[in-house]
Parts: structure tokens; sequence; C-alpha cells
């Protein structure tokens, strides 16, 4: 398992952009985009990302929709294990299944494709297929309990979720049954 630096760490989080106010007053996002554009910055992460995962025997990465995708898309060629994306409601075309989570106001559902981890969520063993669950942070939690409990849903295996930023103070992870690995935690 592979442990970053400290002078690691501040490659990456120096490389992500905080944008006051957006989308709404109150809240301080994350920018990723700056990170993305930075090659050393993300070639950091990315090898981190390998080398904690290399030895998990992983079948699938899960994606959340949209900033989730980039990562587990590049971290599951990395791995040569296959990629699933977990969609907005309404976006994906084939059979899928569905959860809804609430937001402050309202509610949001994410889906899946019910064959998206084989058959029944079982790999070509006829285990239960194993995935690890990426997005690019967590707040309140929300977006990825309804997402891992998607994977439980149509019979796979959720063996941990990862953010590549935690905001803490929101005790978001709490939520979520699977382990969690935040590779950086924001105050
Ligand atoms: P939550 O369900 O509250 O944990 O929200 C997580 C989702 O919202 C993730 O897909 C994040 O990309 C996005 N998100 C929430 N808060 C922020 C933030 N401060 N900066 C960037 N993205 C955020």
């Amino acid at each position: 398992m592979s442990t970053l630096t400290t002078e690691e760490k501040n490659i990456i989080l120096d490389s992500i952009r905080d944008i006051p106010d957006f989308p709404k007053p109150g809240i301080i996002f994350k920018d990723i985009t700056t990170m993305l554009g930075n090659p050393q910055a993300f070639n950091t992460l990315m090898e981190h990302l390998t080398n904690r995962y290399l030895g998990y025997e992983l079948d699938y990465i899960a994606g959340i929709d949209a900033r989730g995708f980039i990562f587990g898309a590049a971290l599951a060629d990395r791995l040569g294990v296959g990629f699933v994306p977990v969609r907005k409601k309404g976006k994906l075309p084939y059979t899928t299944v569905a959860e809804k989570y609430s937001l402050e106001y309202g509610f949001d559902e994410v889906e899946i494709h019910i064959d998206a981890f084989g058959e029944n969520g079982l790999c070509t063993t006829g285990d239960r297929s194993k995935v690890l669950l990426i997005d690019d942070l967590i707040a309140t939690g929300g977006t990825a309990k309804a997402a891992a409990s998607l994977i439980d849903k149509v019979g796979a295996h959720c063996v941990e979720v990862c953010f590549i930023m935690e905001l803490g103070f929101l005790k978001g992870k709490e939520g979520i049954e699977a382990p969690v690995y935040s590779v950086l935690e924001i105050d």
C-alpha cells in the first residue's frame, strides 16, 4: 500500500483551485480542472491510487457522474479492470437500477446498468464482483451512499469508496457502510 509524502500531498492540494460562492453563496467549490491540467499533480495522484489499489484484486471501478468518471476511468485502465459509470437519472440507455438521495431541497437520483458488474453482479469465477467506487469529493456523503447501495443492489460488492477530497467537518463518510479512503482531508 502506498503512502503519500507531505510534499506529494501538497503538490496535489496546491493544484486544486478554490472558487468561493460557486454554485451558490457560502459554498467553496473545489475545482479539480486545474489539477487535471497540471501533469505533475495528476500523475502524482494517479501513481498513488494505482499503487494503493494494485493489491485489491478489483474486478471493476465505478465512477460517480461526472468528475468520478475522469479518475475512475484512468485508474481502471492502469489496473486493467472494467470501468462502470454511475450516472444521474435518465442518461443510461439500457435497463437500469436507481437509487434516490436527499439534497438540501428535494432529491436527486443515480443509476447504473443492471448488468454493469456481470450478470447478477457476478464475475467470471462466479464470485461477487469486487468494485471500487470513486468520486472527486465527499461532502454530505449522500451521493456516494446512494451509489454504493446500487452496487450492492445489483449483486456486486463495494470493497471501498475512494475520494480525492473529503470535507471532514460534514462527517459524510459516517453514513457509508463500505470502508472509505480519502486522499486529502480538508477542514
Ligand atoms: P455529497 O453528496 O453532499 O457528498 O456531494 C458530493 C458531490 O457533490 C460530488 O459529486 C462532488 O463533486 C460535489 N460537490 C459537493 N460539494 C462540493 C464542493 N465544495 N466542491 C466541489 N464539488 C462538490
